[in-house]
């Protein structure tokens, strides 16, 4: 049963007016009607009322009428909750048209009505284990039984389906209608005859099976199986049909078709959970009703249990959440009845919903939010997949703000454009997707996703071979790559990230979080929460370190950069040249040969780098993200081998060790004659002496004639 089909937009009854009071007085709180209708209502409360019926107003219409709602079930909840809570604090506002005095939606024209011999009652929700205890103490407390009273309980899987009532006369199937409002609902008995699983005559079917009752009011639930609603989906989408946001919908949808031989080619079930009018028999308990029933051929859900007492229940909601991905139909949360019949009559009911039981919801799995943008994400084997950037929203359980999309065609088949609201699904451990997008909520402003022709990462022209849906990066090494600069980047010499190693690189790029080093630092807490064993404090922590590596040096950055042939003396010879990464991007080879250390290599690399369109738009992001150089003159005054002493030892083969050591000096450095500890680099040559074997003794740093070059800034 969704979680809209509430008794509470039935008007309040007397007797339910002085149940609150009580309960609040109960409570200890105050009512004060007479104070509220002399004081001033805020105009934004005004305004906000009329806005929640509205849209109310509109939801119902889809989803009674329409059957294809634009809100998920949880937010409409909300909105109704929002409005009674309003009418509740002001009930000067409360009108007679106000969606909490409607008795629901009358059924679509087209259908013959009925009317349920008895109301079929909805039930009100609970969303947390308080309210469920809650539930409890009022129970007994109307019963008159002590607080510590075990009171035996039924729990049932609460189907997400379809509630319908079929009536059996002697054992014969005559009417079946949907639930409708509760008091009336749609004709759909030659529908429900397609439905195989529904018998269309009732016999004893079982030794112990009492007769058969002269009149049976049936009540249950039709669904569509999670696998059967997938096919049919595949179906629709070939054919250019729009796809059922759920198994609900797609049931709902089958059922209310004013053709049966459609409804017959849908895979329809049902499980029946209860009955209204009964002639010939008389039912003492719900556990008899939900035992009984399948004696007659009416099917029930065999997870059904009989409970005692509340906590009991609770472990029952917690274990079906648990169980809820293995079983082949959705539910969305557990019934909890009071077993013993005569004992309703007692309790009664409020409104539409009687007071005897109570849906425990699970958090919902399907919610609507806004796509922000659509980027590409590369994987391990190359696969760019796109995924859209969400507006955060809770779902299953956790904040959701990226949704694969699987591929090209899977966007452009959904009609998926940047801007649109859509239904995000999230299910289990599943990986968050959109399922569809919703076109009445479309402004016109909605960009269509275009596909790129490069790799985000690498810049490869991207390929896709005849017959796959997938787009690759030809480019083998383009996620290593990535995960590589990452890690690099994050290096404790360039931004100083710690906690950011190559397990979290790839993660972070396995997640889709990070297409380049410009996204760290957009990354949320919430965001590092999707990551496998990251807790809120692990995430906190990696994102504080990320927030404070913005502050850095022109140098740690240039060098974070990963320009080919700039190492950390290279980027520090740069900083202290140019003293600002503006006129450095914009320096030309003449200007960069022209600082002693850079030869021509270096030169070309730095302006390739610059020139490179993507990287300009990854320093861009950088900067934006507030990136900061520490005062530039300060480090420029520093030598970039200032501190350092180095002992030479065997031939270099690119210049004299007397060069070698006036270059050492010209960085700043100090060149030492022996090995001792208080060297930190040892350059070792061609046919070394033995100061190579002391230093090694020692355990010094040994560099060899090429990293010694690049050090220094000549390679
Ligand atoms: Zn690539």
């Amino acid at each position: 049963m969704a979680a809209r089909k509430k008794t509470t937009r039935a008007p309040e009854t007397k007797e339910e007016k002085v149940q609150k009071e009580k309960v609040q007085e109960e409570k200890g709180q105050e009512t004060t009607p007479q104070k509220a209708s002399k004081r001033e209502i805020p105009p934004e409360v005004i305004e906000r009322v009329k806005k929640l019926r509205e849209e109310i107003e509109y939801h119902n219409y889809r989803y009674y009428v329409l059957d294809s709602p634009v809100i998920s079930d949880a937010e409409y909840d909300a909105l109704m909750r929002e409005l009674k809570e309003l009418e509740a604090k002001y009930p000067e506002l409360i009108t007679p048209d106000s969606p909490t005095q409607r008795v629901g939606y009358p059924p679509a024209k087209e259908f013959r009505q009925v009317e349920h011999a008895e109301p079929m009652l909805s039930l009100d929700d609970a969303f947390s284990e308080e309210e469920v205890r809650e539930f409890d103490k009022r129970v007994k407390r109307l019963l008159g039984l002590p607080e510590d009273a075990k009171i035996e309980y039924t729990v049932e899987p609460k189907m997400d389906g379809l509630a319908v009532e079929l009536v059996y006369e002697n054992g014969v199937f005559t009417v079946g209608s949907t639930r409708g409002d509760g008091y009336v609902g749609e004709d759909v008995t030659n529908n429900l005859k397609t439905i195989k699983s529904i018998p269309l005559r009732l016999r004893p079917l079982t030794d112990d099976a009492p007769p058969v009752p002269k009149r049976l009011d049936a009540r249950g639930e039709v669904y569509m199986e999670k696998e059967k609603f997938k096919q049919l989906n595949e179906e629709r989408l070939r054919r250019g049909e729009p796809p059922f946001a759920n198994p609900r919908n797609a049931a709902a949808g089958s059922l209310r078709q004013l053709d049966p031989n459609v409804t017959a080619q849908r895979p329809l079930d049902i499980f029946f959970y209860g009955v209204g009018k009964v002639e010939g028999y008389e039912f003492k308990t719900q556990w008899e009703i939900l035992t009984t029933l399948p004696k007659w051929g009416l099917k029930t859900n065999p997870h059904c249990r009989l409970v005692k007492g509340i906590e009991e229940a609770i472990s029952y909601h917690h274990e079906m959440e648990k169980k809820r991905e293995e079983l082949p139909y959705e539910i969305d949360g557990i019934v909890i009845k009071v077993n013993d019949l005569s004992l309703w009559e007692k309790l009664g009911t409020k409104a539409r919903s009687p007071r005897y039981a109570l849906a425990y919801k699970f958090e919902p799995t399907q919610v609507t939010t806004q796509v922000l943008d659509i980027v590409l994400q590369v994987g391990r084997t190359g696969a760019v997949t796109p995924v859209a950037v969400l507006k955060p929203v809770k779902v299953g359980g956790v904040i959701v703000s990226r949704a694969t999309l699987h591929n090209e065609d899977e966007i452009r088949r959904k009609d998926i454009r940047i801007g649109d609201w859509v239904l995000v699904q999230r299910a289990g451990d599943v990986i968050p997707e959109v399922v569809m997008s919703i076109k009445e909520r479309r402004t016109g402003k909605e960009k269509p996703f275009v596909m790129p022709k490069t790799c985000p990462v690498c810049g490869s022209p991207l390929v896709r071979k005849p017959g796959e849906a997938v787009w690759r990066c030809p480019n083998k090494n383009c996620y290593a790559q990535l995960v590589r600069h990452l890690q690099h980047f994050a290096s404790r010499n360039a931004m100083d990230i710690e906690g950011l190693g190559e397990q979290v690189a790839k993660a972070l790029v396995d997640a889709g979080l990070v297409r380049d080093v410009g996204d760290l630092y957009y990354l949320t807490v919430e965001d590092l929460l999707q990551l496998p064993g990251f807790a809120l404090k692990k995430a906190k922590n990696l994102y504080e370190a990320i927030q404070r590596s913005k502050k850095t040096t022109l140098a740690r950055f240039l060098y974070a950069l990963g320009i080919r042939h700039v190492g950390e003396v290279v980027a520090q010879i740069l900083a202290e040249h140019f003293k600002s990464l503006d006129k450095l991007m914009n320096a030309s080879m003449a200007d960069l040969m022209a600082i002693p250390g850079i030869g021509p290599e270096v030169a070309r690399s730095v302006v390739e780098f610059f020139r490179n369109e993507r990287n300009r738009k990854t320093i861009e992001k950088l900067l934006k993200a507030g990136i900061e150089f520490e005062d530039v003159k300060e480090e420029a005054k520093e030598k970039p081998l200032k501190g350092l002493t180095f002992v030479f030892t065997g031939a270099l083969k690119s210049m004299t060790r007397d060069e070698a050591k006036k270059k050492v000096m010209a960085l700043g450095g100090r060149v030492a004659s022996d090995v001792s500890r208080n060297v930190d680099y040892v350059v070792v040559g061609e046919k070394p002496g033995s100061k190579f074997q002391r230093a090694q003794r020692l355990g010094l740093k040994i560099i060899n004639e090429d990293e010694f070059l690049k050090m220094i800034g000549e390679k």
